[in-house]
């Protein structure tokens, strides 16, 4: 007689799975087949809930949810028009100025505004509507590599620091906030977030301890590991390399069963404790694959079962593609959704194509999406600068989810649950296909921004700026700056953001070297706090470098860009270079290269705040 299958017996855990992603891959298939319907639905609901918030009332809305009144009478936004609005909630005006359900903290965005994180109000149900996109994620994957329920998940998460605002509402970044919610730590056991993480070590404030709880985890449990990652590629990538650095303390532990003494948070060794045994043998083999003179394919070697790597490679985060094929043998690298602090948009239903293929279906339910086509111009510079606030015509030229065109490109902007109306994300999307009635879309880049090594994103008006302040320190010297560009160096990890300097000397004294380091030193302070949180709190960002440049350089970049046809009464120089050969053309010319002699300042939280607090 057959065996009676036991409560927990596989076959029942995979049947209800089974269901569970069916379901999951049904909603997106009645999501997408109707969304334009969805889509108003959504808008409808938006503006029916907050019919009374003072930022409507303002705009004359006066209760009405009709699409045609919302588009005529609402503007389209950047954060910049709605900072006063925001800085009335982080003082403590608790009355409905943008939603009309309490704001329950801020998500600092990555953005930045005048230097500081922008400031994303939320509000509590916005956890659930993460929560289900996170949801959909696995149920896709599963259709291509089946079986991960299996075995687990080695990500990197990590919290950052937080702050509050003077009315005390908590600011932080989205995935802080999620990781330290209750849908995230007290989630029921399901097969796709069982992550050889213990919470404990993901929670941990301290960066060095939370890295090597996480690694030290991962290593345990290697043979169970089927796919691994982080947020975004750099953040893997620094993984990697703090497994370089610190291998011998992680196989000393693995040895004799006990952890390193730095690590001192008591709630992470207890989490530890229950994953860590003595195993020589397994702390012989991560030495064995450590000491090889090479670390290619050091992912497949140490954790052999792994899948793919499920890290963000679009938009800036391509530069790490090589580096993550070098380190995995070219395991398939998964972008697995777009999303940000003001809404996650959407997901990749096709998760193993390449990279550069990789688009992601916004989901209709997550806010209301318009998109304001771009009209590149087919100048020489292909960098798209938008104006600040659009005219009538602009806004009129606004176009629904369902409506947009194939290939064209298009800048986002969303009305979402948490009280933005018609806000512009400053994401730039081309429509690549469609998953019925839902686009799908290429993320094509962040406007505006020229340098990023990890979230930091830095614009060209920054660093204009920052190289301003910088140059004072050669006004003694009677030396000028005559031409400069930057590029943002991943060979080294941490990558580093470079200048390019081209100088011109009338005086005779020479230059210290320690004159140039100050240099370095002053633009990093000048940079947004997202950049100096990289440097100082993530360590996700080395010192910046200046290399200068023998006199006629630019000359020479001019030259190679008119040689590739560029037309020389357009020509301007690029404040940022990221091509191969003009890269290579500079660097040839280097004369002398300086480092930021130590880590710019950086506080958790707003200046404003603390100088306030
Ligand atoms: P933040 O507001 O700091 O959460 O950053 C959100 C921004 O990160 C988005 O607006 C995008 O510019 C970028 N981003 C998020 N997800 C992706 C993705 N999958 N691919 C490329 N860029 C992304």
């Amino acid at each position: 007689m057959p065996e009676v299958p036991k409560a927990t017996s596989p076959v029942i855990v995979d049947v209800s799975l089974a269901e569970k992603n069916k379901k999951a891959l049904q909603f997106i298939e009645d999501v997408t087949a109707n969304a334009d319907q969805v889509q108003q639905r959504v808008l409808v609901e938006i503006l029916s809930r907050s019919a009374h918030v003072e930022y409507l009332q303002r705009h004359g809305l006066n209760g009405r949810t009709n699409c045609e009144s919302f588009k005529k009478l609402l503007p389209v936004v950047t954060y910049e028009d709605l900072q006063s609005d925001i800085n009335r909630i982080a003082n403590g005006d608790t009355s409905p100025i943008l939603c009309s359900q309490p704001i329950s903290e801020f998500l600092t965005s990555s953005g930045t505004s005048g230097g500081e994180r922008k400031l994303m109000p939320t509000i509590e149900e916005e956890l659930e509507r993460r929560s289900l996109l996170y949801s959909l994620l696995m149920p896709v994957m599963d259709q291509f590599v089946p079986g991960l329920e299996q075995g687990k998940g080695m990500y990197f998460l990590f919290i950052k620091s937080e702050a509050k605002t003077p009315s005390g509402l908590v600011a932080r970044p989205v995935l802080t906030s999620y990781y330290k919610s209750l849908h995230f730590k007290n989630r029921p056991y399901d097969p796709y977030t069982n992550y050889t993480s213990p919470n404990e070590t993901i929670l941990c404030p301290d960066s060095y301890q939370s890295m090597y709880s996480q690694l030290l985890c991962g290593l345990c449990q290697h043979k169970e590991v089927l796919r691994v990652g982080a947020v975004f590629a750099s953040g893997f990538i620094r993984a990697i390399r703090f497994l370089e650095k610190h291998w011998v303390l992680l196989c000393n532990d693995i040895r004799s069963g006990t952890m390193n003494p730095e690590i001192t948070d008591p709630s992470v060794r207890e989490a530890v404790s229950k994953i860590l045994k003595p195993n020589p043998k397994l702390a012989d083999f991560i030495e064995g694959e450590c000491c090889r003179d090479s670390w290619q394919g050091i992912i497949t070697r140490l954790w052999p079962n792994t899948k793919y790597i499920d890290v963000i490679v679009t938009g800036t985060m391509s530069q790490y593609i090589p580096t993550l094929d070098y380190y995995s043998n070219g395991l398939p690298l998964v972008c697995s959704m777009y999303a940000s602090s003001e809404c996650y948009f959407g997901l990749n239903l096709r998760p193993l194509c390449k990279p550069s293929e990789v688009s992601y279906t916004l989901i209709p339910t997550m806010a209301y999406f318009e998109f304001l086509p771009i009209h590149r111009n087919n100048g020489v510079t292909n960098s798209i600068s938008l104006p600040m606030s659009l005219n009538h015509k602009e806004q009129q030229e606004l176009v629904d989810l369902v409506d947009v065109k194939l290939g064209q490109e298009y800048e986002l902007i969303v009305t979402t649950y948490a009280g933005l109306y018609r806000y512009r994300v400053g994401d730039v999307l081309r429509v690549a296909g469609f998953k019925n009635k839902a686009p799908q879309f290429n993320f094509v880049c962040r406007k505006n921004v020229v340098l990023s090594i990890d979230s930091d994103k830095t614009d060209e008006v920054e660093l204009q700026n920052a190289v301003k302040n910088a140059v004072n320190h050669l006004v003694p010297f009677d030396a000028t700056l005559a031409e400069y560009t930057s590029y943002a160096d991943t060979s080294t990890i941490p990558g580093h953001y470079v200048l390019y300097w081209e100088l011109r000397l009338s005086g005779s004294t020479s230059i210290p070297p320690s004159v140039f380091e100050d240099c370095c030193l002053t633009v990093e302070e000048s940079l947004n706090s997202v950049y100096r949180q990289g440097r100082v709190s993530d360590k996700s960002i080395g010192p910046l470098e200046i290399k200068i440049v023998e006199g006629g350089t630019f000359d020479k970049l001019m030259d190679y860009a008119l040689s590739m046809g560029a037309s020389i009464n357009q020509y301007k120089t690029p404040r940022c270079v990221k091509f191969a050969p003009i890269v290579e053309l500079l660097n040839s010319k280097v004369l002398f290269s300086y480092f930021s002699p130590k880590c710019p300042k950086w506080i958790p939280g707003h200046k404003q705040w603390c100088t306030k607090n």
